[in-house]
């Protein structure tokens, strides 16, 4: 930084307004704090956090800060698994939560909203006029971040697409300050350069995304099934199959491991046999169809070895099932008074159930650290994800903790190159960048670093994660 901090809070308090800049140091902790068991050190704190409130005021203290070489991260809502919000040059945390203005428009058939709008909040006002988001990341997490890590959360990508394929326009501030406009308002999506799709995706590293227009999509309606498999694995061979014999593809095809599940069910009381759980949301235009489609998913079930399988009609067990799958993080640390870390891996469809074999053995014969650990899987093996949730003690100390975190992260690369995977639910870098690099080269990665080059010349946005610091 070229600017010493007062000059630099003055001038970010005559852009934003003075109450929407804050150097408390609890606020600055709450912005650069991550789900890692161990607290963010002093040096990764920014200097100073700012809610601006308009394109403009973002596109000021960009030009600003590239000005005087001030590093700048662009925070939604901070719910990214790989941490790309905690700032690793200090400077600026810019909060977009400010700009969160939201309109459907149903004569054109766009939302558009700002950045910083919950998709929660925007899930709920397209549900009231029987639209459906197809960003179904965290309630609390922001669509610019969604937008900008080209993420959707459960959903199947081959049945509702991502951001990248649903986005019909932005608006971007450029680090030097430029505002720029991509996209239209009309339905049809550019058939050649679309510049906007270099913005989703790219992790907050180009521009910071202060404007999001996209599809509307008709509300389906869904219905629940679930099956009981005696082996984690079965569940990887079911959904194979399902696209095997092109069944109607489900909203979400969930998965909870045996070990997850036992624990789930013993606390909402529900009486299912042991073994993993496949749970799909199935859709259709009517309840009648959904209802259709979900009892062809129970067949398949059945008729591959599920020792229960059945439609769920009460609305009371759907909910008890949905509580099963999304609480697993939970389970194993409740029972055990446990932290824990998860990995993803995204193994090609022929090997999901093998992949599965091997998250379910992730602790066995190693030397290090995640042989202490306990592995508790679940995913979204509709759209191809696996999850492995590892717990430990609490008890351990910072250093150990942080040893262990190392430790997972280089398993899940192994297995992702193993299963020819990439990072499907949260970002790419800075956690993943010796995955991208042996996945893709030394010469995809050096077009990133040009491009960003390009953008960005004084590197102020969201410094050192292409690099790979963490
Ligand atoms: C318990 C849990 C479960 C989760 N499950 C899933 C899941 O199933 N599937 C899934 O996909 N994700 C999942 N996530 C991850 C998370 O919900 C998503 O990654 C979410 O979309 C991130 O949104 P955010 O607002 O928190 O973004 P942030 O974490 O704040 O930011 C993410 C990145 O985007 C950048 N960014 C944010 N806003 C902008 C902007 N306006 N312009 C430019 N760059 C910007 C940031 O700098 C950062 O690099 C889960 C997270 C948690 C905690």
């Amino acid at each position: 930084m070229n600017v010493n901090i007062e000059d630099l809070v003055r001038e970010l308090k005559s852009i934003v307004g003075e109450e929407y800049v804050s150097e408390d140091l609890f606020e600055r902790i709450n912005y650069a704090d991550t789900l890692l068991p161990y607290d963010v050190e002093k040096e990764f704190l920014p200097d100073v956090v700012i809610q601006p409130g308009t394109a403009q005021e973002v596109s000021k203290v960009l030009a600003y800060a590239t000005e005087h070489d001030v590093p700048v991260t662009t925070y939604g809502s901070g719910t990214d698994l790989v941490f790309p919000t905690k700032p690793k040059h200090r400077g600026v945390t810019m909060s977009t939560e400010r700009m969160n203005s939201l309109e459907i428009n149903e004569e054109y058939q766009y939302l558009e909203c700002g950045p910083g709008l919950k998709t929660g909040t925007a899930i709920k006002a397209l549900g009231k006029l029987g639209y459906f988001l197809p960003i179904q990341t965290q309630v609390g997490s922001s669509i610019g971040g969604a937008v900008s890590i080209n993420t959707i959360g459960h959903l199947a990508d081959n049945i509702f697409g991502r951001p990248v394929h649903n986005v019909l326009g932005l608006e971007v501030v450029l680090p030097t300050g430029e505002i720029i406009e991509t996209g239209s308002k009309c339905l049809r999506r550019s058939a050649g350069w679309d510049l906007g799709r270099i913005f989703i995706g790219a992790e907050g590293m180009l521009g910071v995304i202060t404007k999001v227009r996209m599809v509307l999509m008709p509300m389906p309606e869904t219905i629940d099934a679930v099956g009981f498999f005696k082996t984690d694995e079965e569940v990887g061979h079911v959904m194979t199959r399902m696209y095997q014999k092109k069944l109607p593809l489900p909203m979400d095809g969930e998965f909870v491991g045996t070990k997850a599940c036992k624990l789930g069910c013993e606390a909402y009381g529900l009486d299912f046999p042991e073994g993993a759980m496949a749970v799909i949301k199935a859709m259709g235009r009517t309840k009648e169809e959904a209802i259709r489609n979900a009892q062809e998913v129970v067949d398949l079930f059945k008729s591959e070895g599920a020792t229960e399988a059945f439609v769920i009609e009460d609305p009371e067990t759907a909910e008890k099932v949905w509580a099963v799958r999304e609480n697993v993080m939970r389970w194993g640390q409740e029972k055990n008074k446990k932290g824990g870390k998860a990995i993803e891996v995204n193994p090609v469809l022929p090997l999901m159930a093998e992949a599965i074999k091997s998250l379910e053995r992730i602790t066995e014969g190693r030397t290090d650290l995640i042989a202490e650990a306990e592995a508790y899987l679940y995913g979204h093996v509709g759209s191809g994800s696996l999850h492995c949730y590892l717990t430990y003690p609490y008890g351990w100390p910072a250093e150990k903790m942080k040893q262990f975190v190392d430790a997972i992260w280089n398993v899940e690369k192994e297995l992702q190159l193993k299963y020819g995977g990439i990072g499907g639910d949260w970002g790419w870098f800075p956690h993943r960048l010796p995955l991208y690099r042996e996945t893709y080269g030394e010469t995809s990665y050096t077009i990133i670093k040009n491009l960003k080059r390009l953008f960005d010349p004084s590197d102020i946005l969201n410094r050192g994660n292409l690099e790979g610091e963490v």
